[in-house]
C-alpha cells in the first residue's frame, strides 16, 4: 500500500525540521542533501527552487517562514526574481556577510555560488547588531532557525549562530554551497576567442573540484580582512596601540548566570570610576569592556601595554606591534588569568564558576589581536575586461572595511555594504555602464565608515537594496565617472 497524503506531508515536514534544526555547517548540509533528494528537488534549477520548496513542505510549522520570505521576495527592486537572471556570482566565504550578500542575488535570480574553505563554524565570539540587523534578520525568519534570536532587549548573537542561519536561508532560496573548497585566484577568459568562448573563471583548492569549470560575470571577496582578491589597494587607518582581548567562558544557564548583567560597551566607555577600581584591585588596566551573555559568556576588551607587561602577559616590550603580540613573546597562562580576572570584575564576582569555553583548536579560548592599524579597502569595485569578457569584481563585508571590535560594527556595516553591492549587481544585469555603475557604488561606500546606528534611517520596513531607503543623506553621483576609470581594468590594454 502508497503513502497516504498526510504521511508524505508529515515525512517532508520531518525532513525539513532536522535541516531547521541542524546545529553544525556540516549537519545543515547533509540535512539539506536529504531533504532535496527524498522531495526530489532539483537544484539546478536555482530560480524556481526556493517555489519547489515551498511546495513540497506544507506542514503548519513551516507557513510562518514561507510568509516571511515571500514578503521579502516582493520588493519591487527583485523584478519577481527575474532582476538578475543572467547573472552567474561567485561568492567567497562563508562568513556572515558572504551568506548575507547571496542571499539577496539569489532574490535577484542570480546564479549564486559561495565557496568556504572550512566546513566548521566555530567562533564563539559574539556579534553586537544594530536595531536595524535584528529587523532585517527578523524578516529573513531568524527566530525559525533559532528560536533565542535577539529575545527581550538582547542586542547580539555568537558569530557561529549568525552563520548558520544565514547558510540555511541561502540554501532555501537556491544559492549553491560549497565548502572545503578555498579560492585561490581568477582566471582569465582564453585568449584568441570570441565573446561565445568560455568566460571567466576561478582556480580553487582542490583543483579538480567541480566549480574550477563554472563562468562567473561577478565575483566577491567575502573573505575577512585579508582578501584574496587582486586589483584592491588598502588604506591603513593608523591610531594609537590597540590590544583586544576576546574571552568565552562555558555558559551553564543556570540561574545564578542569568542573573548577571551584561555590559553594553558603547555606553561604558565612559565609566571612569569602573576602570580605575578595576587597575587599584587588580592592576588591570582597560579602555573598554564588553560582556554578552550568548552560548559562552563572552567578553571583549581593550587593555593598555603596560598593564599586559606588569602582569606579566607580554613578556618584552617591542615597538612593532607584531613582534610585541607574537605568540612566543605573550604567556598564555598570564593571559588566561588577566581575562579571567576582568571578567570577574567586571561582573562584580556574580558569574559562579568562569572555566574557558574551548576553541576550534581544542583549547581554552582567549586571544588577543591587535587593533592599532585598521584597514579598509580603498574602492568597493572594479570591472575587468578580457578577451571580450566583462568581469564585475567587489567586495563586502570585513574584506571591504575592517571592523574594531569592542564597538560592534562589523556586521552592521557589513550587511549595508552586502544591499549595496546587489544594487550595483542589479544595475550590472540591467546593462548599465561600467564607469556609470562604478562611480555610484563608490559614492556609496564613502558613506559607509561613517555610518553609526544613530545617522542611518529609522524606517527599517522599508529598507531594499535600494541605497536611498536607508542612507539619509545619500549622495550617489559624488564621485564622477572619470574618478573610476582606474577601476576599469582592460586586459587588452595592460
Ligand atoms: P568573516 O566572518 O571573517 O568570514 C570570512 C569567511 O571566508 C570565513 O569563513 C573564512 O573561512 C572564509 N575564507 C577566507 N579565505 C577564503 C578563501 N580563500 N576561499 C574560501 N573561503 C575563504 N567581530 C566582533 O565584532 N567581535 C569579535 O569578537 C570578533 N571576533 C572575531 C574573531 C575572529 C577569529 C575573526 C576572524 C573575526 C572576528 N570578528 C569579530 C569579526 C567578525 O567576525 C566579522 O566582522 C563578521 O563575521 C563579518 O565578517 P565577514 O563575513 O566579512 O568575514
Amino acid at each position: 500500500m502508497g503513502e497516504t497524503e498526510d504521511e508524505r506531508t508529515s515525512q517532508a515536514g520531518q525532513l525539513f525540521e532536522n535541516f531547521v534544526q541542524a546545529t553544525t555547517c556540516k549537519g545543515t548540509l547533509q540535512a539539506f542533501s536529504i531533504l532535496c533528494r527524498q522531495l526530489e528537488l532539483n537544484l539546478s534549477d536555482h530560480r524556481g527552487f526556493y517555489s519547489s520548496l515551498k511546495a513540497a513542505i506544507t506542514y503548519w510549522k513551516a507557513k510562518g517562514l514561507w510568509g516571511k520570505l515571500d514578503k521579502r521576495a516582493s520588493h519591487k527592486e527583485y523584478s519577481k526574481g527575474k532582476a538578475c537572471t543572467d547573472t552567474r556570482c561567485l561568492i567567497i566565504g562563508g562568513g556572515p556577510c558572504g551568506f548575507r550578500t547571496a542571499i539577496e542575488l539569489a532574490l535577484l535570480g542570480a546564479k549564486v555560488v559561495v565557496i568556504e574553505k572550512r566546513d566548521t563554524f566555530s567562533r564563539n565570539n559574539v556579534l553586537h547588531l544594530w536595531p536595524y540587523t535584528i529587523h532585517d534578520l527578523r524578516n529573513l525568519g531568524a527566530k525559525k532557525f533559532y528560536g533565542k534570536f535577539c529575545a527581550g532587549s538582547i542586542d547580539h548573537i555568537s558569530i557561529r549562530q549568525l552563520q548558520l542561519m544565514l547558510l540555511k536561508i541561502a540554501l532555501i532560496v537556491g544559492v549553491e554551497v560549497h565548502v572545503n573548497v578555498e579560492f585561490v585566484k581568477l582566471l582569465e577568459p582564453p585568449e584568441g576567442q570570441d565573446t561565445d568562448g568560455p568566460g571567466w573563471r576561478a582556480e580553487v583548492r582542490p583543483a579538480d573540484h567541480q566549480i574550477s569549470d563554472y563562468e562567473f560575470d561577478v565575483i566577491i571577496g567575502a573573505d575577512g580582512r585579508r582578501s584574496t582578491l587582486d586589483g584592491f589597494k588598502r588604506k591603513e587607518f593608523r591610531g594609537k596601540l590597540a590590544i583586544a582581548i576576546t574571552a568565552n567562558f562555558v555558559n551553564r544557564n543556570t540561574t545564578a548566570e542569568a542573573k548577571v548583567e551584561e555590559i553594553s560597551g558603547v555606553a561604558f566607555i565612559f565609566n571612569q570610576k569602573f576602570f580605575l577600581e578595576l587597575k587599584e584591585e587588580t592592576g588591570i588596566d582597560l579602555e573598554n569592556i564588553v560582556y554578552y551573555k550568548d552560548n559562552t559568556h563572552y567578553f571583549v576588551m581593550t587593555a593598555k601595554k603596560q598593564s599586559l607587561l606588569d602582569k606579566g602577559v607580554i613578556i618584552n616590550d617591542y615597538i612593532e606591534t607584531e613582534r610585541l603580540l607574537a605568540s612566543d613573546n605573550v604567556n598564555q597562562e598570564a593571559l588566561l588569568s588577566y581575562a579571567r580576572e576582568a571578567a570577574d570584575f567586571g561582573t562584580n564576582y556574580q558569574l559562579p564558576s568562569l572555566d574557558y569555553a574551548i576553541n576550534h583548536y581544542s583549547q581554552s579560548d582567549v586571544a588577543m589581536f591587535d587593533f592599532t592599524c585598521m584597514y579598509a579597502s580603498e574602492n568597493a569595485a572594479l570591472v575587468r575586461e578580457k578577451n571580450g569578457h566583462q568581469m564585475l569584481v567587489a567586495l563586502v563585508g570585513d574584506s571591504l572595511l575592517e571592523p574594531f571590535w569592542p564597538m560592534g560594527t562589523g556586521c552592521a556595516r557589513g550587511f549595508l555594504a552586502a544591499f549595496d553591492t546587489a544594487w550595483m549587481i542589479k544595475g550590472w544585469a540591467q546593462g548599465k555602464q561600467p564607469l556609470d555603475l562604478l562611480s555610484e557604488r563608490e559614492s556609496i561606500y564613502r558613506l559607509l565608515p561613517q555610518t553609526t546606528a544613530e545617522n542611518i534611517s529609522k524606517n527599517f520596513e522599508q529598507y531594499t537594496i535600494d541605497p536611498a531607503t536607508r542612507y539619509p543623506n545619500l549622495n550617489s553621483t559624488c564621485v564622477r565617472p572619470h574618478q573610476v576609470r582606474h577601476l576599469y581594468i582592460n586586459g587588452e590594454q595592460g
